[in-house]
């Protein structure tokens, strides 16, 4: 980059170091490329390394090494999250001072019991709506388990470029006042994800449908903290045979070097676009930016 000169699209690749990567989150990495480069911007890798126990020990590095197999070149270094609790930190106090979170003394099991008494219907998506127990502060003698965010009776209205259509979301009727930190220490993903989009620049998120549903959190956080709101791309999760979503837990084989280009075929049909049949990976590059660049993926946001 030359100084001083800020590319106008810088996206990402923000993979967890939970395992190798997989055929399902390369389609992630793939799609995410493809559009920095068919907008002729930056491409960032992050990795997501937030959550020790998840992690597996040597996946970071095992992840970058099968990124360079496949002819991805990250356009600047790559970001640490665990190098970053300064920054979620920061951003934790100005909600704080702002009055926007609280701390809450609920556990998982008191949480469920108390929309059970309610008789309301309010478990979805598999998240329970937090029923805004702890809101007007904690009953006496109880201690901190995590810190929420206070979540406006608003509806976050977003438009993924992907899907070519408008998201409506009342976050008080699906996830309620949602967590930001936990007293073990735990940054919640959407605060982190949103903290570091914001200080790397990102102008889009290019990732898979399986994170649709943290969009309009994300995008709330981005309101309260005053940053600018990126565009969003969400892509189909590959899923197995019982339409699970591929991961390291459902037994997917981690990428091999030795057949990356039939691997890079492979995830680029599954987001719909004819193999280039490209003898090596260089020429698999330039095919599949031009298959990209001419594909509905390129809808432009409305204004
Ligand atoms: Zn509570």
């Amino acid at each position: 980059m030359t100084a001083g000169a800020v590319p106008r699209y810088i996206g990402r690749f923000a993979p967890s170091p939970t395992g190798p990567l997989h055929a399902g989150s390369l389609v992630a990495a793939l799609a995410s490329r493809l559009d920095a480069l068919a907008h002729h911007g930056h491409w960032l890798v992050r990795i997501e390394d937030l959550d020790p126990p998840r992690e597996v020990a040597g996946a970071s590095l095992k992840i970058l090494e099968q990124l360079r197999a496949h002819g991805f070149e990250p356009d600047g270094e790559v970001v640490f999250q665990s190098t970053r609790h300064a920054r979620y930190e920061a951003a934790f106090e100005q909600l704080r001072a702002m009055g926007a979170i609280y701390p809450c003394s609920c556990t998982r099991r008191e949480i469920a019991d108390s929309l059970r008494v309610h008789g309301a219907a309010r478990e979805r998506h598999d998240e329970l709506v937090y029923p805004g127990t702890c809101r007007q502060g904690m009953a006496a003698g109880r201690t901190a388990r995590a810190w929420r965010v206070r979540v406006a009776d608003t509806v976050i209205d977003w438009y993924d470029r992907g899907r070519r259509t408008w998201f409506h979301e009342a976050l008080s009727d699906r996830v309620g006042d949602f967590v930001l930190h936990r007293a073990d220490g735990l940054w919640a993903y959407q605060l982190a994800v949103v903290v570091d989009d914001h200080q790397q620049a990102v102008t889009d998120v290019v990732r898979g449908d399986d994170l649709i549903g943290s969009t309009a959190r994300q995008i709330y956080l981005q309101q309260l903290l005053g940053m600018p709101r990126p565009g969003y791309l969400h892509v189909p999760v590959v899923t197995d045979r019982q339409g699970e979503k591929l991961s390291k837990q459902t037994g997917a084989q981690a990428l091999d070097a030795a057949s990356a280009l039939d691997s890079l075929e492979k995830a680029l049909s599954h987001l719909g676009l004819p193999e280039t049949g490209a003898p090596n990976l260089e020429l698999f590059w330039s095919g599949a930016v031009q298959r990209w660049r001419e594909s509905h993926w390129m809808g432009a946001a409305p204004a």
